[in-house]
């Protein structure tokens, strides 16, 4: 397995992020990486190759360019209106049932561009989050051309961002950057979402798609972030119906459960018969975890990494959520393990 992964984002930590009833530090941080590769380095994985940024013109694939255009001038834009104190949040977002209309001051195109509090516009976001979507695409690149497995060891997260706004941490779609490069090839591609929360913007990007399935498990949203999105009833639209599965479980769902799901998962895709599987690795669903509500144990992640393999797929991993300082880096291991030899 090769990891690949962007150095620059550690430039990019927020200052404090907008959660209910208040502003707080964020748990998305850049030792988060450290902590992953710590233990990565300790089982004898090999280190990551760092890789360039991309441009808006790399991304178009996924995103709109109105956002890129957006998110590319964003700081600048949010420093001229307010200076650098603080981070660039929003604070009105649009209303419901009324046409879209993005407004030309920057405080509004906060909250036109993104859907929540905890992804704030920094210094170095752009050039965070273009690493981030270069180390993926690196790591597509590298599965295509070898047929081996990879890992894009990368932050800011990606699988919230939709193709026009952004939200929950996630800025560019990282893990939708690997599916669109693998499934420009020709190839049919499945993701599988085992992050706590719903992947919304994974969703979002192929909501169209027929060569693209998208496969997420996560706690119901009715009771878990994003809230918005990821219920059974979404299916996909257009050409893409049928081809986007929703798995939501109650709040505190052990691996007994967790289990049901994820065979549920494995049979759509192997139904689906694609030529690549990427996951979009977040392990937010560690019991200690300080985002998620559900209950697996450290141990249970590598059920999950056996689960994946056994599909004997061609495969990659985008890292995703995980913020428990303590475990992080097991969990992910665990996941990896028993792909790491391909
Ligand atoms: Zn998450």
């Amino acid at each position: 397995m090769k990891i690949f992964s962007h150095g620059g984002h550690r430039a990019h930590e927020a200052r404090c992020e907008l959660v209910p009833g208040e502003l707080v530090p964020t748990i998305e941080t850049a030792d988060r990486i450290d902590l992953v590769w710590g233990v990565l380095a300790e089982r004898g994985f090999k280190a990551p190759v760092d890789c360039l940024p991309l441009t808006a013109a790399d991304l178009l694939a996924i995103h709109d360019l109105d956002y890129l255009s957006f998110l590319e001038t964003a700081w600048d834009e949010w420093t001229a209106g307010f200076g650098d104190e603080h981070d660039g949040i929003a604070f009105v977002w649009p209303h419901r049932n009324r046409p879209p209309r993005p407004p030309r001051a920057i405080e509004g195109k906060l909250g036109y561009y993104f859907f929540d509090g905890v992804s704030p516009v920094t210094q170095h976001v752009w050039s965070a989050a273009t690493g981030a979507a270069g180390a993926a695409r690196s790591a597509a690149e590298h599965l295509l051309a070898s047929g081996k497995s990879s890992f894009a060891l990368v932050r800011p997260p990606g699988h919230h961002a939709c193709r026009d706004m952004g939200g929950g941490t996630s800025y560019l779609n990282h893990t939708a950057l690997a599916a669109s490069t693998l499934a420009a090839s020709g190839a049919r591609v499945a993701v599988l979402d085992v992050d706590a929360h719903h992947g919304n913007g994974t969703q979002d990007i192929f909501w169209k798609n027929s060569d693209v399935l998208t496969v997420s498990i996560h706690t119901d949203p009715a009771d878990d972030y994003p809230y918005f999105s990821g219920y059974a009833d979404e299916i996909g639209g257009g050409a893409g119906e049928g081809f986007n599965l929703n798995l939501p479980l109650q709040p505190g769902s052990t691996m007994e459960i967790y289990s049901v799901a994820l065979d549920a998962a494995r049979a759509r895709i192997h139904d689906f018969a694609p030529d690549y599987i990427v996951i979009a690795l977040g392990v937010d669903g560690y019991r200690g975890d300080p985002s998620g509500k559900l209950n697996l144990r450290q141990e249970d992640f590598s059920r999950i990494g056996e689960a994946i393999a056994a599909l004997k797929l061609p495969r990659m991993f985008v890292f995703e959520g995980g913020y428990d300082k303590a475990a992080l880096g097991d969990c992910v291991a665990r996941v990896l393990e028993p792909s790491r030899r391909l």
